[in-house]
Protein backbone atom coordinates (compact mmCIF):
# COMPACT_ATOMS: atom_id res chain seq x y z
CA UNK A 1 0.00 0.00 0.00
CA UNK A 2 1.60 2.94 -0.84
CA UNK A 3 0.85 6.70 1.11
CA UNK A 4 -1.27 7.69 -0.80
CA UNK A 5 -3.98 5.10 -1.46
CA UNK A 6 -3.61 4.81 2.66
CA UNK A 7 -4.70 8.52 2.87
CA UNK A 8 -7.78 7.77 -0.28
CA UNK A 9 -8.73 5.30 2.35
CA UNK A 10 -8.54 7.21 5.39
CA UNK A 11 -10.74 9.77 3.49
CA UNK A 12 -13.27 7.33 2.51
CA UNK A 13 -13.71 6.26 5.80
CA UNK A 14 -13.79 9.72 6.57
CA UNK A 15 -16.35 10.41 4.68
CA UNK A 16 -18.61 7.83 5.74
CA UNK A 17 -18.29 8.88 8.91
CA UNK A 18 -19.65 12.49 7.60
CA UNK A 19 -22.96 10.51 6.10
CA UNK A 20 -23.13 8.62 9.74
CA UNK A 21 -23.27 12.11 11.57
CA UNK A 22 -25.36 13.87 9.35
CA UNK A 23 -28.01 10.75 10.03
CA UNK A 24 -27.15 10.92 13.90
CA UNK A 25 -27.76 14.10 13.61
CA UNK A 26 -31.24 14.38 12.34
CA UNK A 27 -32.84 12.87 15.54
CA UNK A 28 -32.34 14.05 18.86
CA UNK A 29 -31.69 10.88 20.29
CA UNK A 30 -28.85 10.11 17.84
CA UNK A 31 -27.52 13.56 18.15
CA UNK A 32 -24.74 12.72 20.74
CA UNK A 33 -23.37 9.72 18.46
CA UNK A 34 -24.01 11.68 15.26
CA UNK A 35 -21.51 14.32 16.97
CA UNK A 36 -19.06 11.72 17.77
CA UNK A 37 -18.98 10.30 14.08
CA UNK A 38 -18.50 13.63 12.98
CA UNK A 39 -15.59 14.10 15.56
CA UNK A 40 -14.26 11.18 14.58
CA UNK A 41 -14.16 11.54 10.99
CA UNK A 42 -12.36 14.91 10.83
CA UNK A 43 -9.84 13.86 13.31
CA UNK A 44 -8.74 11.11 10.68
CA UNK A 45 -9.41 13.65 8.10
CA UNK A 46 -7.22 15.75 9.84
CA UNK A 47 -4.01 13.58 10.23
CA UNK A 48 -4.38 12.20 6.52
CA UNK A 49 -4.04 15.24 5.17
CA UNK A 50 -1.49 16.72 7.53
CA UNK A 51 0.77 13.44 6.78
CA UNK A 52 -0.11 13.71 2.94
CA UNK A 53 1.45 17.29 3.37
CA UNK A 54 4.13 16.46 4.87
CA UNK A 55 5.37 13.56 2.94
CA UNK A 56 4.86 15.41 -0.70
CA UNK A 57 6.43 18.69 1.23
CA UNK A 58 8.36 20.66 -1.65
CA UNK A 59 10.31 22.99 0.85
CA UNK A 60 10.92 20.02 3.27
CA UNK A 61 9.03 18.11 5.57
CA UNK A 62 10.19 19.75 9.20
CA UNK A 63 9.26 23.02 7.48
CA UNK A 64 6.10 22.07 6.59
CA UNK A 65 4.73 20.81 9.53
CA UNK A 66 6.07 23.47 11.62
CA UNK A 67 3.71 25.89 8.95
CA UNK A 68 0.78 23.63 9.47
CA UNK A 69 1.66 23.41 13.79
CA UNK A 70 1.24 26.91 13.70
CA UNK A 71 -1.55 27.98 12.01
CA UNK A 72 -3.40 24.77 13.30
CA UNK A 73 -1.73 25.85 16.90
CA UNK A 74 -3.31 29.65 16.42
CA UNK A 75 -6.77 28.03 14.85
CA UNK A 76 -7.21 25.61 17.68
CA UNK A 77 -6.65 28.30 20.30
CA UNK A 78 -8.82 31.24 19.46
CA UNK A 79 -11.69 28.34 18.45
CA UNK A 80 -11.48 26.10 21.53
CA UNK A 81 -11.66 30.42 23.38
CA UNK A 82 -15.06 31.25 21.54
CA UNK A 83 -16.40 27.67 21.70
CA UNK A 84 -16.11 27.68 25.54
CA UNK A 85 -17.12 31.15 26.00
CA UNK A 86 -20.47 31.52 23.34
CA UNK A 87 -23.70 31.69 24.54
CA UNK A 88 -26.46 29.45 23.37
CA UNK A 89 -28.00 33.25 22.54
CA UNK A 90 -24.62 34.13 20.27
CA UNK A 91 -24.32 30.23 18.11
CA UNK A 92 -26.29 31.56 15.09
CA UNK A 93 -23.31 34.49 14.99
CA UNK A 94 -20.54 32.28 15.54
CA UNK A 95 -21.66 30.18 12.86
CA UNK A 96 -22.23 32.71 10.30
CA UNK A 97 -18.52 34.05 11.29
CA UNK A 98 -17.05 30.41 10.78
CA UNK A 99 -18.73 30.10 7.42
CA UNK A 100 -17.09 33.78 6.13
CA UNK A 101 -13.65 31.70 7.43
CA UNK A 102 -14.81 29.19 4.46
CA UNK A 103 -15.92 31.90 2.04
CA UNK A 104 -12.41 33.57 2.34
CA UNK A 105 -10.22 30.13 2.36
CA UNK A 106 -11.97 29.57 -0.91
CA UNK A 107 -11.21 32.62 -2.20
CA UNK A 108 -7.61 32.94 -1.36
CA UNK A 109 -7.07 29.21 -2.25
CA UNK A 110 -8.40 30.42 -5.78
CA UNK A 111 -5.86 32.96 -6.20
CA UNK A 112 -3.02 31.31 -4.81
CA UNK A 113 -4.00 28.24 -7.39
CA UNK A 114 -4.21 30.69 -10.24
CA UNK A 115 -0.91 32.35 -9.23
CA UNK A 116 0.84 28.73 -8.79
CA UNK A 117 -0.48 26.61 -11.54
CA UNK A 118 -2.27 29.68 -13.81
CA UNK A 119 0.85 31.78 -14.08
CA UNK A 120 2.81 28.94 -15.24
CA UNK A 121 0.25 28.13 -17.84
CA UNK A 122 -0.27 24.53 -15.99
CA UNK A 123 -4.40 25.57 -15.10
CA UNK A 124 -6.51 24.21 -18.06
CA UNK A 125 -9.83 25.44 -18.97
CA UNK A 126 -11.84 23.15 -16.34
CA UNK A 127 -9.56 24.16 -13.64
CA UNK A 128 -10.11 27.87 -14.63
CA UNK A 129 -13.47 27.14 -14.04
CA UNK A 130 -13.16 25.98 -11.14
CA UNK A 131 -11.12 29.04 -9.73
CA UNK A 132 -13.63 31.81 -11.04
CA UNK A 133 -16.58 29.05 -9.14
CA UNK A 134 -14.69 28.91 -5.69
CA UNK A 135 -13.60 32.69 -5.91
CA UNK A 136 -17.13 33.77 -6.29
CA UNK A 137 -19.04 31.65 -4.19
CA UNK A 138 -16.28 32.13 -1.95
CA UNK A 139 -16.47 36.01 -1.92
CA UNK A 140 -20.69 35.92 -1.65
CA UNK A 141 -20.25 33.94 0.87
CA UNK A 142 -17.36 35.42 3.07
CA UNK A 143 -19.27 39.09 2.74
CA UNK A 144 -22.69 37.86 3.25
CA UNK A 145 -21.82 35.58 6.59
CA UNK A 146 -20.23 38.92 7.53
CA UNK A 147 -23.05 41.10 7.65
CA UNK A 148 -25.35 38.10 8.82
CA UNK A 149 -23.12 38.12 11.61
CA UNK A 150 -23.47 41.91 12.38
CA UNK A 151 -26.87 41.57 12.28
CA UNK A 152 -27.58 38.73 14.19
CA UNK A 153 -25.05 40.49 17.16
CA UNK A 154 -26.89 43.36 16.55
CA UNK A 155 -24.11 45.39 15.24
CA UNK A 156 -26.75 46.35 12.76
CA UNK A 157 -30.14 46.86 12.25
CA UNK A 158 -32.17 43.59 11.49
CA UNK A 159 -34.17 45.59 9.14
CA UNK A 160 -33.50 45.39 5.46
CA UNK A 161 -31.55 47.09 3.58
CA UNK A 162 -33.91 48.69 0.62
CA UNK A 163 -31.70 50.74 -2.13
CA UNK A 164 -32.85 52.47 -4.62
CA UNK A 165 -33.52 49.87 -7.70
CA UNK A 166 -32.27 46.97 -5.64
CA UNK A 167 -32.53 44.11 -7.76
CA UNK A 168 -31.36 45.46 -10.60
CA UNK A 169 -28.41 46.51 -9.06
CA UNK A 170 -28.24 43.04 -8.43
CA UNK A 171 -28.87 41.67 -11.50
CA UNK A 172 -26.06 44.06 -12.93
CA UNK A 173 -23.59 42.53 -10.47
CA UNK A 174 -24.67 38.97 -11.27
CA UNK A 175 -24.29 39.96 -15.36
CA UNK A 176 -20.88 41.87 -14.49
CA UNK A 177 -19.43 38.69 -12.43
CA UNK A 178 -20.37 36.49 -15.22
CA UNK A 179 -18.82 38.14 -17.40
CA UNK A 180 -15.28 38.47 -15.50
CA UNK A 181 -15.65 34.86 -15.14
CA UNK A 182 -15.76 34.05 -18.60
CA UNK A 183 -12.69 36.42 -19.40
CA UNK A 184 -10.90 34.91 -16.88
CA UNK A 185 -11.54 31.48 -18.37
CA UNK A 186 -10.90 32.48 -21.92
CA UNK A 187 -7.90 34.62 -21.27
CA UNK A 188 -6.51 33.80 -17.65
CA UNK A 189 -4.80 36.74 -16.15
CA UNK A 190 -5.44 38.17 -12.62
CA UNK A 191 -7.08 41.87 -13.62
CA UNK A 192 -10.57 39.65 -13.83
CA UNK A 193 -10.03 37.65 -11.07
CA UNK A 194 -9.29 39.95 -8.59
CA UNK A 195 -12.66 42.02 -9.98
CA UNK A 196 -14.89 39.06 -9.78
CA UNK A 197 -14.27 38.59 -6.53
CA UNK A 198 -14.76 42.53 -5.94
CA UNK A 199 -18.02 42.32 -7.38
CA UNK A 200 -18.57 39.19 -5.76
CA UNK A 201 -17.85 40.47 -2.05
CA UNK A 202 -20.22 43.63 -2.89
CA UNK A 203 -22.56 41.05 -3.95
CA UNK A 204 -22.78 39.00 -0.98
CA UNK A 205 -23.02 41.91 1.49
CA UNK A 206 -26.16 43.48 -0.56
CA UNK A 207 -28.07 40.70 -0.81
CA UNK A 208 -28.01 39.70 3.10
CA UNK A 209 -28.55 43.23 3.62
CA UNK A 210 -31.75 43.49 1.94
CA UNK A 211 -33.11 40.30 4.02
CA UNK A 212 -35.07 41.35 7.02
CA UNK A 213 -34.67 40.22 10.44
CA UNK A 214 -37.16 37.91 10.44
CA UNK A 215 -36.01 35.70 7.34
CA UNK A 216 -33.00 35.22 8.46
CA UNK A 217 -32.76 31.94 9.69
CA UNK A 218 -33.27 31.08 6.07
CA UNK A 219 -30.60 33.37 5.58
CA UNK A 220 -28.38 31.59 8.43
CA UNK A 221 -28.91 28.15 7.08
CA UNK A 222 -28.21 29.11 2.82
CA UNK A 223 -25.01 30.53 3.82
CA UNK A 224 -23.93 27.52 5.56
CA UNK A 225 -25.02 25.79 2.22
CA UNK A 226 -23.10 28.34 0.30
CA UNK A 227 -19.81 27.47 2.58
CA UNK A 228 -20.53 23.76 1.44
CA UNK A 229 -20.43 24.88 -2.25
CA UNK A 230 -17.20 27.14 -1.91
CA UNK A 231 -15.92 24.58 0.15
CA UNK A 232 -16.69 22.04 -2.44
CA UNK A 233 -14.52 24.60 -5.02
CA UNK A 234 -11.62 24.56 -2.93
CA UNK A 235 -11.77 20.61 -3.40
CA UNK A 236 -11.66 20.73 -6.64
CA UNK A 237 -8.86 23.38 -6.97
CA UNK A 238 -6.29 21.14 -4.62
CA UNK A 239 -7.41 18.26 -5.95
CA UNK A 240 -8.46 16.98 -2.53
CA UNK A 241 -11.74 14.35 -2.90
CA UNK A 242 -12.85 14.44 0.68
CA UNK A 243 -13.03 18.44 0.66
CA UNK A 244 -15.46 18.04 -2.18
CA UNK A 245 -17.51 15.48 -1.07
CA UNK A 246 -17.99 17.23 2.45
CA UNK A 247 -18.35 20.51 1.12
CA UNK A 248 -21.50 18.81 -1.16
CA UNK A 249 -22.63 17.17 2.04
CA UNK A 250 -22.74 20.57 3.72
CA UNK A 251 -23.74 22.48 0.62
CA UNK A 252 -26.84 19.85 0.11
CA UNK A 253 -28.06 19.44 3.91
CA UNK A 254 -27.93 23.37 3.98
CA UNK A 255 -29.85 23.90 0.90
CA UNK A 256 -32.11 21.31 2.23
CA UNK A 257 -32.57 23.40 5.40
CA UNK A 258 -33.57 26.31 3.75
CA UNK A 259 -36.00 24.86 1.74
CA UNK A 260 -37.55 23.38 4.69
CA UNK A 261 -37.72 26.39 6.82
CA UNK A 262 -38.78 28.47 4.50
CA UNK A 263 -41.82 26.05 3.93
CA UNK A 264 -42.34 26.73 7.50
CA UNK A 265 -42.24 29.97 7.73
CA UNK A 266 -44.36 30.52 4.41
CA UNK A 267 -41.20 32.21 2.51
CA UNK A 268 -40.77 31.89 -1.51
CA UNK A 269 -36.87 30.35 -1.63
CA UNK A 270 -36.31 32.29 -4.47
CA UNK A 271 -37.16 35.51 -3.14
CA UNK A 272 -34.71 34.78 -0.01
CA UNK A 273 -31.84 33.59 -2.03
CA UNK A 274 -32.17 36.63 -4.29
CA UNK A 275 -31.78 39.19 -1.44
CA UNK A 276 -35.81 39.39 -0.89
CA UNK A 277 -36.52 39.61 -4.73
CA UNK A 278 -40.20 40.22 -4.79
CA UNK A 279 -40.77 40.88 -1.42
CA UNK A 280 -40.70 44.60 -1.02
CA UNK A 281 -41.65 45.83 2.90
CA UNK A 282 -44.14 48.66 2.70
CA UNK A 283 -43.13 52.06 4.01
CA UNK A 284 -44.13 52.02 7.53
CA UNK A 285 -45.08 48.73 8.30
CA UNK A 286 -42.28 47.82 10.25
CA UNK A 287 -42.05 51.12 12.07
CA UNK A 288 -41.75 50.18 15.95
CA UNK A 289 -44.05 53.27 16.79
CA UNK A 290 -46.62 52.00 19.68
CA UNK A 291 -50.35 51.48 18.11
CA UNK A 292 -52.54 51.93 21.30
CA UNK A 293 -52.55 51.31 24.73
CA UNK A 294 -51.25 48.14 26.86
CA UNK A 295 -52.17 47.12 30.59
CA UNK A 296 -49.91 46.00 33.04
CA UNK A 297 -50.16 43.31 35.28
CA UNK A 298 -47.75 42.60 38.70
CA UNK A 299 -46.57 39.09 39.44
CA UNK A 300 -49.37 38.55 42.31
CA UNK A 301 -51.69 39.37 39.41
CA UNK A 302 -50.65 37.07 37.04
CA UNK A 303 -50.29 34.12 39.91
CA UNK A 304 -53.98 34.43 41.13
CA UNK A 305 -54.68 34.55 37.06
CA UNK A 306 -52.98 31.08 37.12
CA UNK A 307 -54.49 29.68 40.44
CA UNK A 308 -57.93 30.16 38.57
CA UNK A 309 -56.64 28.67 35.31
CA UNK A 310 -57.50 24.64 34.69
CA UNK A 311 -55.43 25.18 30.88
CA UNK A 312 -52.24 27.14 30.44
CA UNK A 313 -50.16 27.21 27.32
CA UNK A 314 -46.15 28.51 27.63
CA UNK A 315 -45.05 30.14 24.84
CA UNK A 316 -40.85 30.96 25.02
CA UNK A 317 -39.33 32.76 22.93
CA UNK A 318 -35.77 34.34 22.29
CA UNK A 319 -36.10 36.52 25.83
CA UNK A 320 -36.28 33.47 28.01
CA UNK A 321 -33.00 32.25 26.44
CA UNK A 322 -31.60 35.71 27.53
CA UNK A 323 -33.31 35.34 30.82
CA UNK A 324 -32.02 32.11 31.58
CA UNK A 325 -35.69 31.90 32.73
CA UNK A 326 -35.88 27.87 31.62
CA UNK A 327 -35.25 27.12 35.00
CA UNK A 328 -37.66 28.87 37.08
CA UNK A 329 -40.12 28.43 34.47
CA UNK A 330 -39.84 24.27 34.54
CA UNK A 331 -40.92 24.89 38.16
CA UNK A 332 -43.60 26.84 37.54
CA UNK A 333 -44.80 23.79 35.22
CA UNK A 334 -44.60 21.77 38.18
CA UNK A 335 -46.15 23.90 40.40
CA UNK A 336 -49.08 24.68 38.31
CA UNK A 337 -49.53 21.02 37.56
CA UNK A 338 -49.91 20.22 41.67
CA UNK A 339 -52.74 23.41 41.54
CA UNK A 340 -54.37 20.86 39.09
CA UNK A 341 -53.96 22.49 35.93
CA UNK A 342 -53.25 21.23 32.35
CA UNK A 343 -49.76 22.71 31.22
CA UNK A 344 -47.96 22.84 27.82
CA UNK A 345 -45.61 24.35 25.91
CA UNK A 346 -45.73 25.91 22.45
CA UNK A 347 -42.81 26.08 20.39
CA UNK A 348 -42.48 28.02 17.19
CA UNK A 349 -40.25 26.56 14.63
CA UNK A 350 -37.73 29.52 14.33
CA UNK A 351 -38.33 31.22 18.25
CA UNK A 352 -35.11 32.02 19.79
CA UNK A 353 -32.12 32.75 17.52
CA UNK A 354 -31.19 28.79 15.97
CA UNK A 355 -33.16 25.86 15.09
CA UNK A 356 -34.13 23.65 18.37
CA UNK A 357 -33.29 26.47 20.74
CA UNK A 358 -36.67 26.66 23.21
CA UNK A 359 -36.63 22.54 22.68
CA UNK A 360 -32.54 22.49 24.39
CA UNK A 361 -33.38 24.62 26.49
CA UNK A 362 -36.47 22.96 28.02
CA UNK A 363 -34.98 19.74 27.60
CA UNK A 364 -32.10 21.33 29.91
CA UNK A 365 -34.42 22.35 32.41
CA UNK A 366 -35.89 18.96 32.27
CA UNK A 367 -39.38 19.52 31.10
CA UNK A 368 -40.92 16.26 30.12
CA UNK A 369 -40.86 16.02 25.66
CA UNK A 370 -44.55 14.95 26.10
CA UNK A 371 -45.92 18.90 27.03
CA UNK A 372 -43.94 20.27 24.64
CA UNK A 373 -45.39 20.63 21.28
CA UNK A 374 -44.84 22.16 18.16
CA UNK A 375 -46.86 25.33 16.53
CA UNK A 376 -49.10 23.26 14.18
CA UNK A 377 -50.09 20.61 17.13
CA UNK A 378 -51.23 23.68 19.69
CA UNK A 379 -52.67 26.55 17.61
CA UNK A 380 -55.88 24.31 17.60
CA UNK A 381 -56.08 24.22 21.41
CA UNK A 382 -55.30 28.13 21.98
CA UNK A 383 -58.71 29.11 21.35
CA UNK A 384 -60.08 26.83 24.32
CA UNK A 385 -56.96 27.73 26.67
CA UNK A 386 -57.55 30.40 29.78
CA UNK A 387 -54.08 31.70 30.01
CA UNK A 388 -51.09 31.86 27.71
CA UNK A 389 -47.92 32.66 29.14
CA UNK A 390 -45.49 34.68 26.36
CA UNK A 391 -42.27 33.94 28.14
CA UNK A 392 -40.19 36.31 26.16
CA UNK A 393 -41.35 35.99 22.94
CA UNK A 394 -42.48 38.59 20.04
CA UNK A 395 -42.59 38.00 16.39
CA UNK A 396 -43.89 34.50 16.95
CA UNK A 397 -46.68 35.43 18.61
CA UNK A 398 -47.77 38.64 16.28
CA UNK A 399 -51.24 38.45 14.82
CA UNK A 400 -49.51 41.03 12.21
CA UNK A 401 -47.97 38.16 10.23
CA UNK A 402 -51.89 37.18 9.43
CA UNK A 403 -53.62 40.32 9.85
CA UNK A 404 -51.43 43.09 7.89
CA UNK A 405 -50.21 42.02 4.25
CA UNK A 406 -47.80 44.91 4.24
CA UNK A 407 -45.96 44.11 7.22
CA UNK A 408 -42.71 42.67 6.75
CA UNK A 409 -43.31 39.14 8.26
CA UNK A 410 -46.94 39.08 6.43
CA UNK A 411 -47.33 35.05 5.82
CA UNK A 412 -44.77 33.68 8.56
CA UNK A 413 -46.76 31.45 10.30
CA UNK A 414 -46.98 32.32 14.11
CA UNK A 415 -48.84 31.47 17.29
CA UNK A 416 -52.19 32.29 17.65
CA UNK A 417 -52.12 33.32 21.38
CA UNK A 418 -54.22 35.94 21.19
CA UNK A 419 -57.23 33.65 20.99
CA UNK A 420 -56.49 32.26 24.74
CA UNK A 421 -59.27 33.89 27.34
CA UNK A 422 -55.97 35.85 28.29
CA UNK A 423 -52.29 36.46 27.11
CA UNK A 424 -49.69 37.58 29.62
CA UNK A 425 -46.75 39.06 27.96
CA UNK A 426 -42.98 38.91 29.55
CA UNK A 427 -40.80 41.29 28.31
CA UNK A 428 -38.53 44.41 29.74
CA UNK A 429 -40.94 46.96 27.81
CA UNK A 430 -42.46 47.83 24.72
CA UNK A 431 -39.83 47.37 22.08
CA UNK A 432 -40.01 45.58 18.82
CA UNK A 433 -38.43 41.64 18.51
CA UNK A 434 -35.96 40.75 16.16
CA UNK A 435 -37.78 41.59 12.75
CA UNK A 436 -38.33 45.06 14.08
CA UNK A 437 -42.11 45.08 13.33
CA UNK A 438 -44.65 46.70 16.01
CA UNK A 439 -46.56 43.82 17.93
CA UNK A 440 -50.75 44.30 18.24
CA UNK A 441 -51.11 41.56 20.25
CA UNK A 442 -49.67 44.09 23.22
CA UNK A 443 -52.65 46.14 22.59
CA UNK A 444 -55.67 43.46 22.51
CA UNK A 445 -58.41 43.64 25.18
CA UNK A 446 -57.30 40.27 26.09
CA UNK A 447 -54.08 41.01 26.65
CA UNK A 448 -51.47 42.02 30.31
CA UNK A 449 -47.89 43.07 30.10
CA UNK A 450 -45.64 41.85 32.77
CA UNK A 451 -42.30 44.12 32.47
CA UNK A 452 -39.47 43.06 34.08
CA UNK A 453 -36.30 40.70 33.47
CA UNK A 454 -38.20 37.07 32.65
CA UNK A 455 -36.50 35.10 35.06
CA UNK A 456 -37.01 37.57 38.10
CA UNK A 457 -40.60 37.77 36.87
CA UNK A 458 -41.58 34.27 36.77
CA UNK A 459 -39.54 33.24 40.29
CA UNK A 460 -41.77 36.28 41.70
CA UNK A 461 -44.59 34.83 40.32
CA UNK A 462 -43.56 30.88 41.86
CA UNK A 463 -43.30 32.54 45.35
CA UNK A 464 -46.40 34.06 45.16
CA UNK A 465 -47.79 30.63 44.12
CA UNK A 466 -46.16 28.98 46.57
CA UNK A 467 -47.83 27.08 49.49
P1 LIG B 1 -38.06 38.03 19.31
O1 LIG B 1 -36.62 38.21 19.01
O2 LIG B 1 -39.06 38.44 18.31
O3 LIG B 1 -38.44 38.79 20.67
C1 LIG B 1 -37.81 38.48 21.87
C2 LIG B 1 -38.37 39.40 22.94
O4 LIG B 1 -37.79 39.00 24.16
C3 LIG B 1 -38.01 40.85 22.71
O5 LIG B 1 -39.12 41.58 22.25
C4 LIG B 1 -37.49 41.33 24.07
O6 LIG B 1 -38.27 42.45 24.49
C5 LIG B 1 -37.72 40.14 24.99
N1 LIG B 1 -36.63 39.96 25.93
C6 LIG B 1 -35.30 40.04 25.69
N2 LIG B 1 -34.61 39.82 26.80
C7 LIG B 1 -35.51 39.60 27.78
C8 LIG B 1 -35.40 39.32 29.18
N3 LIG B 1 -34.22 39.22 29.81
N4 LIG B 1 -36.54 39.15 29.88
C9 LIG B 1 -37.75 39.25 29.27
N5 LIG B 1 -37.91 39.52 27.97
C10 LIG B 1 -36.79 39.68 27.24
O7 LIG B 1 -38.23 36.48 19.75
P2 LIG B 1 -39.02 35.26 19.12
O8 LIG B 1 -38.37 34.06 19.74
O9 LIG B 1 -40.50 35.45 19.25
O10 LIG B 1 -38.70 35.29 17.56
C11 LIG B 1 -37.45 34.91 17.04
C12 LIG B 1 -37.02 35.89 15.98
O11 LIG B 1 -35.65 35.67 15.68
C13 LIG B 1 -37.80 35.73 14.69
O12 LIG B 1 -37.94 36.97 14.05
C14 LIG B 1 -36.88 34.80 13.90
O13 LIG B 1 -37.10 34.92 12.51
C15 LIG B 1 -35.51 35.36 14.29
N6 LIG B 1 -34.41 34.42 14.15
C16 LIG B 1 -34.58 33.12 14.47
C17 LIG B 1 -33.57 32.20 14.25
C18 LIG B 1 -33.83 30.75 14.52
O14 LIG B 1 -33.24 29.92 13.84
N7 LIG B 1 -34.68 30.43 15.49
C19 LIG B 1 -32.25 32.64 13.74
C20 LIG B 1 -32.14 34.08 13.51
C21 LIG B 1 -33.20 34.92 13.71
P3 LIG B 1 -37.61 43.53 25.49
O15 LIG B 1 -36.38 44.01 24.85
O16 LIG B 1 -38.68 44.57 25.65
O17 LIG B 1 -37.36 42.79 26.77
Amino acid sequence: MTLTSAVDAAYLVAALLFLGALAGLSRHESARRGNLLGITGMALALVASVVLAVSTAERGALATLLLIAAAMSVGAVVGIWRARVVAMTGMPELVAILHSFVGVAAVLVGINTFLGEGYAGAAGVSQRIEIAAGVLIGAVTFTGSVVAWAKLSARMRSAPLVLPRRHLLNLVVVLASLAMSVWFVVTPSLPPLLVLALLALVLGAHLVASIGGGDMPVVVSMLNSYSGWAAAAAGFMLGNDLLIITGALVGSSGAILSWIMCKAMNRSFVSVIAGGFGADPVPGAGDDEEAGTHREVGAEGVAEMLRQARSVVITPGYGMAVAHAQHPVARLVERLGELGADVRFGIHPVAGRLPGHMNVLLAEARVPYDVVLGMDEINGDLASTDVVLVIGANDTVNPAAIEQPGSPIAGMPVLHVWEARDVVVFKRSMATGYAGVQNPLFFRDNTQMIFGDAKAKVEEILAALSP
